[in-house]
């Protein structure tokens, strides 16, 4: 199985890396991705996984495989957390659970323990500390998981419920479903972000997706480090690449990082990408273009790995 995460810079422009207007897609990570999809699907199986949080959808640059996709779901699943549940009547209010619990997820109130729910990373320590037994768990539902179809592409992203703040329990329930054999595509959200890393860890190639622009080089370098860390081989891909300045090649070229691939600042696929199209699909001279770019993670990919056999 491949599996490739791309996605690097966050969205969100200043207002003076360019003079451009704004777009829909920002460093068009997303953009890459929708249209990878349906590149010479005939050779891999291609999965789209996204994690996006109802709270925050309207945010430019989530992971939008699914507009593109509009994938029919066939099957939704619950994913849940245990939550723990105090029992007044067995509570001492002794406050071990409260000591305990570094997200300051419980209290001690009028001599009884209290859970902020919306707090609890369901570590499980108050439990296990509780002397009398007070605490027990139940389920709390944080998300869903849909799987589904769309364009011929298997696809599967989770869902976070409105309010919840911890994302990667959800995003390891959506990677699990990763099939044994072919290519998966993990759309990231932007940024360095919890989600970001739970994501990228495990992947077999990271793409990193910028703009030559001030603001693009400042999360490319923070993007690097953190996929460093995580000691994923990655390349960078530069959108709008006749927008900017020189800094993301020098950078670059200090780094020892390959930029694989540059999509040049085309109106059309701005159009394109805005109205929900497949840009690939739309616009036949730039499939090259992407497919190109496939063959070259690809090919990255198997050097890696040569490179671990060896
Ligand atoms: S399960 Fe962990 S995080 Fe949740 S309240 Fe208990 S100690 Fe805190
Ligand atoms: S550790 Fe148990 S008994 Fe003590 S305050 Fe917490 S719930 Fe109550």
């Amino acid at each position: 199985m491949n599996t490739l995460a791309y996605r690097a810079s966050s969205s969100v422009r200043r207002k003076n890396d360019s003079d451009e207007p704004r777009r829909k897609g920002g460093d068009g990570c997303g953009c890459l991705g929708q249209r990878w999809d349906r590149q010479d699907d005939r050779r891999h199986q291609y999965c789209i996984y996204r994690c996006a949080e109802w709270a925050v959808r309207y945010v430019s640059g989530e992971p939008n495989g699914y507009i593109f996709l509009r994938p029919k779901i066939r099957m939704t699943t619950s994913v849940t957390l245990p939550v723990p549940v105090v029992d007044d009547g067995k509570c001492n209010g002794c406050g071990k659970c409260k000591d305990i619990c570094r997200f300051g997820a419980i209290a001690v109130l009028a001599g009884n323990a209290v859970v902020f729910e919306g707090l609890c990373r369901s570590c499980g320590g108050c439990g296990l500390v509780c002397p009398t037994g007070a605490i027990v768990e139940r389920p709390k539902e944080i998300g869903v998981v849909e799987e589904g179809e769309g364009c011929g592409v298997a696809f599967v992203q989770g869902r976070l419920r409105i309010g919840e703040a911890v994302s990667p329990p959800l995003i390891r329930e959506v990677k699990k479903r990763v099939p044994a054999c072919g290519l998966a595509v993990v759309d990231c959200p932007p940024g360095t972000s919890c989600p970001v890393v739970e994501s990228v860890r495990g992947t077999d190639f990271v793409l990193l997706v910028t703009e030559p622009t001030p603001f693009g080089l400042h999360d490319l370098t923070i993007a690097v480090e953190t996929v460093r860390a995580l000691d994923v081989p990655f390349a960078v891909v530069l959108n709008r690449a006749d927008v900017g300045d020189e800094r993301v090649h020098e950078y670059c070229r200090s780094e020892n990082i390959d930029i694989i691939g540059e999509i040049p600042d085309d109106r059309r696929i701005a159009e394109a990408y805005s109205r929900g199209f497949l840009v690939a699909e739309k616009l036949a001279d730039c499939k090259p273009l992407f497919h190109d770019l496939l063959l070259k993670v690809l090919a990255a990919v198997e050097h890696t790995r040569q490179g671990i056999a060896q």
